[in-house]
């Protein structure tokens, strides 16, 4: 049973928070028992992905044109919180719903929506988003895979690396750069994003053994003279970095949402920790050594609630901001490594042995990895920087 959250917020209506007893059960049932296995495997089954969607969990922003509920950005975040507040690193709802899925929404056509959407909703498909190379993730400007036209179907070829249910997935957005156009140093290169089914010849894919987020499907996809047809394009041709940056901005406040619940949930547990634990006559929580430390991280989380909440609501508002889900996600990410670090130290040996040290060091390389997906801290602070140049 997991208790209330940290702090009093004013963001849901009784819609999401119906929703949220829904999530709550559905993920207590069906998914918490079954993690550590997922995890040992390093895959999370694909029924739960159908069960989640017969349970109408899935994509419920997706217009009901297309099977789904044409729910408001606040039910994502119940489900983001959720997840995030359980360590679920397998079943990765927001991914499917709130990562993949708006590429569909905002860019495909009526027909494209049609093809996939209902899929995504019911749990039956299954997407991912493939941006980073083995050439550096950072530099999206650097995506070496490419496509060229051959008489009316696109030639791809390249190598993508640590993309998210990238081994289950039936469709892949790549983002690939035309052969033949040439750009020039400064020039935003000419990508387009090209919807490839997994089953095309010529595309093959290997698992990737990793430490973080264990459950999650993580794998490299290879791309040899892969033939799509031409209306694979998604959105117009040529403009895939400028969708990749404004789908990036939604992408990261999802993170950040997914950073801060699960830095709330841990120091929740770290106070009841050291609340309980002797040490001689005092418990831990009796020190102002340890009184301290919560202090400083309780209070950054409590500056970081606020802010995130408010780009939660501009983003409920159709008004989200890419700098802003830059800095959720920095300083979210950097707060949730903090309390990671003091998840251990304050536990002492318990921090690092039996059940409760195997939660502290997962939640160390957990939190480390939120400090590296969807962009690195430093590329946070990149972005946040230059934009400082063109104006606040
Ligand atoms: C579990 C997992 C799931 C992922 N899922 C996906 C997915 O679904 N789709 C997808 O496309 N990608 C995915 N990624 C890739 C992820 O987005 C990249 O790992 C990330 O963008 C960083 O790229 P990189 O790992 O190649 O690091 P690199 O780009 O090689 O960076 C190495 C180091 O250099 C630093 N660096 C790079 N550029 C700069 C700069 N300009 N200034 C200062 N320092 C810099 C970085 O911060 C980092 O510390 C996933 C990664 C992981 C681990």
């Amino acid at each position: 049973m997991m208790g209330a959250s940290m702090f009093k917020r004013d963001l849901f209506t009784t819609t999401e928070e119906h929703f949220r007893a829904e999530v709550v059960d559905f993920l207590d049932q069906e998914v918490v028992p079954h993690h550590d296995a997922w995890a040992a495997a390093g895959q999370t089954p694909r029924k739960i992905w159908q069960k989640a969607g017969s349970a109408g969990l899935l994509c419920r922003t997706v217009s009901p044109d297309y099977g789904g509920q044409g729910g408001s950005f606040l039910e994502s975040v119940v489900l983001i919180e959720e997840l995030a507040r359980r360590r679920i690193s397998g079943f990765l709802a927001c991914l499917q719903g709130d990562i993949v899925a708006p590429y569909l929404m905002k860019l495909a056509s009526p027909e494209q929506k049609a093809r996939w959407l209902p899929g995504f909703v019911s749990g039956e498909t299954l997407g991912a988003i493939a941006m980073t190379e083995p050439g550096g993730g950072s530099a999206i400007d650097a995506i070496a895979t490419n496509w060229r036209r051959h008489s009316n179907r696109l030639v791809l070829n390249g190598t993508k690396t640590h993309i998210s249910n990238g081994r289950s997935a039936d469709l892949v957005i790549v983002a690939a750069r035309s052969a033949t156009a040439a750009s020039q140093p400064g020039d935003s290169p000419e990508l387009t994003l090209v919807m490839v089914e997994a089953d095309r010849p010529g595309l093959s894919r290997k698992p990737i053994a990793k430490s973080a987020m264990p459950a999650l499907d993580t794998a490299e996809i290879e791309l040899e003279n892969c033939l799509v047809p031409q209306d694979n394009i998604l959105g117009r041709e040529g403009r895939g970095f400028f969708y990749l940056m404004s789908f990036l901005g939604i992408e990261r406040l999802v993170l950040a949402i997914y950073a801060q619940a699960m830095a709330e949930q841990m120091l929740t547990e770290l106070i009841e920790a050291c609340e309980t634990r002797r040490v001689g006559a005092q418990t831990v929580l009796d020190f102002q050594n340890t009184r301290f430390n919560l202090a400083e991280l309780y209070s950054s989380c409590a500056v970081n609630r606020a802010f995130v909440d408010q780009a939660i609501r501009a983003a409920t508002a159709g008004k989200a901001d890419p700098r802003t889900a830059c800095i959720a996600k920095l300083r979210c990410a950097e707060l949730l490594r903090n309390v990671a670090l003091a998840g251990v130290q304050l536990r002492g040996a318990a921090g690092v042995s039996e059940a409760s040290g195997a939660r502290a060091t997962q939640d160390l390389l957990d939190s480390a990895l939120q400090s590296i997906w969807g962009g690195t801290n430093e590329v946070m602070r990149d972005v946040i920087g230059r934009s400082l140049a063109s104006g606040l």
